[in-house]
Parts: C-alpha cells; sequence; structure tokens
C-alpha cells in the first residue's frame, strides 16, 4: 500500500530534475543502455513514452516495467528497426526464471505469469483468485458505465516460499518498509510481490479449500493480498495511468473497496462494494476520538501527505475507503465521470493541491460542506 506514495515520491524528484514534457507515445522498439545512479549498468529493450526538455527519458520495457533515465545516465540509444510489442505470457515467464533464478516455477493464466518459489498448488490458488478479482473488478465498472481495456501486458506476481525470502527481496526491490508487509504491488515494475500465507502453518497444503481455511485463519491476510491485486488491476486497465497524477484517496479507495475477500465461490465475487467492517470501525474512532480535523476532507483530497505520516496513516485510509464508499454508491455517474477524467491525465505532471480540488469539483459539484454532510450522515447508518 505504502508502495505508491513512495514511487510518487520518487517520481517528484525526477521532475524536479527534468521538468519533463509530453511527447507522444512512440511504437517503434529500441534499445537503450544507461548507467543507474549506483553504477549499475542496465540493457532494455522498450518504447519511450516521455521525453523531457533536458533529455531525461520515460521507458517502459517489453514486460512492462516502466525506467526513468536521466540524460547524463544514457549510454547509448538504438532502434531495433522492429515495432514495439509486449511480450507474450511464455517469454514473460521464461525472462521471469532467468531472473530469479531455476528454483522458480512458472504458472500461466489468462491475464497473469506467475513466477513462484512456493508450492505449485499455492501459486495456482493465487492464479484463480486474480482471475476471479479480474473478471468481477471489470464487470462491474463495465455495468457503471467506465470503459475498461484488456491489460497490454500480462500481469505479473512473484510469489515467494516463504515471508523471510519475500522480506530479503522486497528490501531491495522497493526498501526495508515494505518488508513486513503481506504483499506490494509496485507501479514501476507492474509486478505484485507476495508469498505463501500457509508456509507457516504445519498442516501440508492440500486443495483450494484447505488454502481458502488456511489463509482465512489469520485475520486482514487475504485482505492485503486482494488489495494489492486491484491496485495492479485498476493499473493495467485503464482507469489509472502509471506515473500519472492520481489523488491517492482514489487509488487507495478503489483496492479497500474490492478488498473484502469472497473465496466461497468459483465464480464470482460477490463481496465487491460490501461493508469493510475493519475500515468503517477505524474511520468510527477516528470521528468518535476527536482526531477528525474539520479540514479533513479538504487535505485528502487535495494531497496524498496524509498517507505518508506514519500517524494519520490508517485515518487516512479509512476515511478514503469511506468517501470512495460513498461516492461510488450515491453518486454513481459522478464517480465514473471523475474515474475516466483521472484515466486521460497524462503521466509526469504533478498537479497542485487546488487542481485536485478544482477537478473534484468539476465532477461532484462546488459544495464540499454538503457533501461531507450527507457522506458522514451515510457512514453512521451503515451496519
Ligand atoms: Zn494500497
Amino acid at each position: 500500500m505504502r508502495r505508491i506514495a513512495l514511487l510518487i515520491l520518487s517520481l517528484l524528484a525526477f521532475l524536479a530534475r527534468s521538468a519533463a514534457a509530453q511527447t507522444g507515445a512512440s511504437p517503434a522498439l529500441e534499445r537503450l543502455k544507461w548507467r543507474d545512479d549506483d553504477a549499475q549498468a542496465h540493457e532494455v529493450a522498450g518504447k519511450i513514452l516521455t521525453e523531457a526538455d533536458d533529455g531525461g527519458l520515460l521507458l517502459i520495457g517489453q514486460d512492462g516495467r516502466l525506467w526513468t533515465i536521466d540524460k547524463p545516465q544514457l549510454v547509448s540509444r538504438d532502434d531495433a528497426r522492429e515495432p514495439f510489442r509486449p511480450l507474450p505470457h511464455a517469454a514473460l515467464a521464461k525472462q521471469l526464471q532467468a531472473e530469479l533464478g531455476r528454483e522458480f516455477d512458472t504458472v500461466v493464466t489468462k491475464h497473469y505469469v506467475i513466477c513462484t518459489s512456493a508450492r505449485r498448488g499455492y501459486a495456482q490458488w493465487c492464479g484463480a483468485l486474480f482471475e476471479r478479482l479480474y473478471l468481477s473488478f471489470h464487470n462491474y465498472w463495465k455495468q457503471r458505465g467506465m470503459k475498461l481495456v484488456e491489460p497490454e501486458f500480462p500481469l505479473v506476481a512473484l510469489v515467494f516460499a516463504t515471508e523471510k525470502e519475500f522480506a530479503a527481496f522486497a528490501t531491495k526491490d522497493a526498501g526495508a518498509d515494505v518488508a513486513s508487509a503481506k504483499g506490494y504491488y509496485s507501479i514501476g515494475t507492474n509486478r505484485m510481490v507476495l508469498y505463501d500465507l500457509t508456509s507457516s502453518d504445519a498442516t501440508p497444503i492440500g486443495d483450494a479449500s484447505d488454502i481458502n481455511r488456511q489463509v482465512s485463519a489469520v485475520p486482514y491476510n487475504i485482505a492485503t493480498v486482494i488489495h494489492e491485486a486491484t491496485h495492479q488491476i485498476a493499473f493495467n486497465s485503464g482507469m489509472h495511468t502509471r506515473y500519472a497524477d492520481n489523488p491517492l484517496w482514489l487509488v487507495e479507495g478503489m483496492a479497500m473497496y474490492f478488498e473484502t475477500p469472497d473465496l466461497s465461490s468459483k465464480t464470482g465475487w460477490k463481496t465487491a462494494g460490501a461493508v469493510n467492517d475493519e475500515r468503517l470501525g477505524q474511520f468510527r474512532n477516528f470521528l468518535s476520538a476527536g482526531r477528525r480535523k474539520p479540514d479533513s476532507l479538504k487535505t485528502l483530497l487535495s494531497s496524498d501527505a496524509r498517507f505518508n505520516e506514519a500517524e494519520a496513516a490508517a485515518d487516512a485510509y479509512a476515511e478514503a475507503w469511506a468517501l470512495s464508499f460513498y461516492l461510488i454508491r450515491s453518486k454513481k455517474e459522478a464517480y465514473v465521470k471523475y474515474l475516466n477524467a483521472l484515466s486521460s491525465k497524462p503521466r509526469l505532471v504533478i498537479d497542485t493541491p487546488e487542481e485536485r480540488l478544482a477537478e473534484f469539483r468539476a465532477a461532484f459539484g462546488d459544495d464540499l460542506q454538503q457533501l461531507e454532510t450527507d457522506m458522514l450522515k451515510a457512514m453512521r447508518r451503515l451496519k
């Protein structure tokens, strides 16, 4: 969950150095070599999405990974004389195995490539779970008039056998603060990184219903996995644009709206949009304990800052869930209009707090006070 905030912060740093300007996406495949700030050499074939005025580049690889390259880091840039094509599932599976090692197995489903050091049965269970979520997410928004697209790249999940292996990888990949999470989605790499939630369980792994039972035994275990999978689907369906200025309350609210698990159904996801007891409880506590300030809605809408403050983050998430739940249920058309406006935002352009507020008002009207009153009333009524 916090990875997104971290990426947006690192994105700001990139912008500050490069004052990016948008150029249209180029369909040509190019081969780039560069050295990053740690002097590590990279060679990636991909397409350039954005070229900054100062020569900084935003590159997307054939695996869907995004790279930002400053001009002084660039060693060479050559036209590969062929069009850009995303890697097909099988080729991507091979590339992941080469990267992670021979002890990693791959499980391929319609939309996913899962590379795993966990037991194959667990990776297959993950694949089935993700596909059900994928289908229900697309259906849910299609029914509400939001046009979504199939992902350009296969969706990658790395599933480690143990928490310890996960923590070691996560620390290198995303920083020490995600190592204690149950998993994360990285906007930069476009990958989910997870581990076998049943690995510490003494009973041998059985079929899918055994795994359902085992992962459900620990509260909030499975919700995190679903939360991260929702982020990945939303960023790969045309709903959010990676490296665009997506308000964090919206991105997190979307993931929390879907995170209530539904393991009982084999084909559907009946709990999409169910009342999220955990988040509702936190929000009510936020109110009753007097921590919620009068300008709370405004600060949530205009900046991501509260999500990055250790003490305020849980309340910010809870308020983002409450606001999203209220808007999706009570202002459906305006919410879809707002989603559509956000989905067409350019990459690498950061809005000011005023611009964020103006965009929100353009969809939901000027009277924030009334909207807040109605939202609070709705939250009080929920059971
Ligand atoms: Zn999140």
